[in-house]
């Protein structure tokens, strides 16, 4: 039987200062080889630094080394899913980030577990080393996510993991625009397993995502999982009409009653009025993220769009 072929996926967005290291420690793997043939497929997401050079050299020197350049910067999960596109006719592919957290020495691991039957392996992390507020929002957001989504993804998973030829033509059948790959991952089943690992912290240069954009990712993952949003508008408008209802009944009796009616009641009136204001601009704004997203899939625009490819003839 011929060596199984495993393409690992690494979207590269200015990531000059840690590529040689990446390049060495992948080639290590590759060179100890473990039974398989390896291919790396680095996604260049429209670096504006030396990275794109960095990653032609390698390529020249090493023809396991495949190239996918975009147009421009599209993303994390864009560039994600060109390289999976690209890495369709491996045997499995690995989906990991360039800046090492991810380390590439437990790839091995999840080689072992897809050969013993998973189609998709999730890494699942021991620790993290990032703290503060970036460690804040990313805890906060699988405790939110957890608890409002369809699908659940494990505690402790981002993108780093495996998935087996099955289950990679399954994410390819998900045409939608804003990806969260962890859901979908969750989304298309088949058997899985954990390999356990310490994410460690970037090897060098800056975190790429910014703040604003993780917290898009967040949404995403929210919206695209979840109708709960939805419902619980619903319920708030439920909440407030029955409570409308038992004030007014409560007027109308003292009135019947023959109580006076003094003329007071502004702060009750300015309470009501911009209470029920805020919670239907809330509302408004919740099917806004909703539409927005039906806009998106509507236009059909592709998620990505290639410069240009770079892949030794075999
Ligand atoms: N990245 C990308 N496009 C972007 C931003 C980031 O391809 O617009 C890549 C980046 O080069 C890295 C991975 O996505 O390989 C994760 O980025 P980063 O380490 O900045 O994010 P975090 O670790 O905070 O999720
Ligand atoms: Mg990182």
């Amino acid at each position: 039987m011929p060596a199984p072929v495993i393409a690992i996926v690494i979207p590269v967005f200015n990531e000059q200062a840690v590529l040689p290291e990446l390049c060495a420690r992948l080639t290590a793997l590759f060179d100890a080889g473990h039974g398989c043939e390896w291919r790396a497929v680095l996604v260049d997401d429209g670096s504006r630094d030396q990275s794109v050079a960095l990653l032609h050299a390698q390529a020249a020197r090493d023809p396991r080394f495949e190239i996918i350049e975009l147009s421009r910067n599209f993303g994390f999960q864009s560039a994600l899913a060109a390289g999976l596109v690209h890495a369709a006719k491996a045997d499995a592919v690995v989906t990991m980030d360039a800046d090492l957290q991810d380390p590439p020495e437990v790839i091995p691991e999840f080689v072992t577990a897809w050969q013993g039957g998973a189609e998709v392996v999730r890494a699942t992390r021991r620790s993290r080393a990032e703290t503060g507020l970036r460690r804040l929002g990313f805890d906060l957001f699988h405790a939110v996510f957890r608890r409002l989504s369809d699908f659940p993804i494990e505690p402790n998973t981002g993108t780093f993991g495996l998935l087996g030829r099955d289950a990679l033509e399954a994410y390819h059948q998900l045409p939608e625009r804003h990806r969260f790959f962890p859901g979908l991952r969750a989304w298309i089943g088949f058997p899985s397993a954990a390999v356990f690992y310490d994410r460690q912290e970037r090897a060098a240069g800056q975190p790429q995502q910014t703040f604003r954009r993780l917290i898009r990712y967040a949404l995403d993952g929210v919206f695209s999982f979840s109708h709960l949003p939805l419902r619980m508008l619903t319920y708030a408008g439920l909440f407030v009409a029955l409570m409308g209802f038992a004030i007014g009944l409560f007027f109308i009796v003292r009135r019947l009653l023959g109580v006076e009616i003094a003329f007071t009641g502004f702060t009750t009136i300015a309470t009501l009025v911009l209470f029920l204001g805020g919670i239907q601009l809330i509302g408004i704004g919740v099917l806004g993220e909703y539409l927005g997203r039906m806009y998106d899939e509507v236009k059909q625009r592709p998620l990505y769009v290639v410069k240009r490819r770079t892949v030794a003839r075999r």
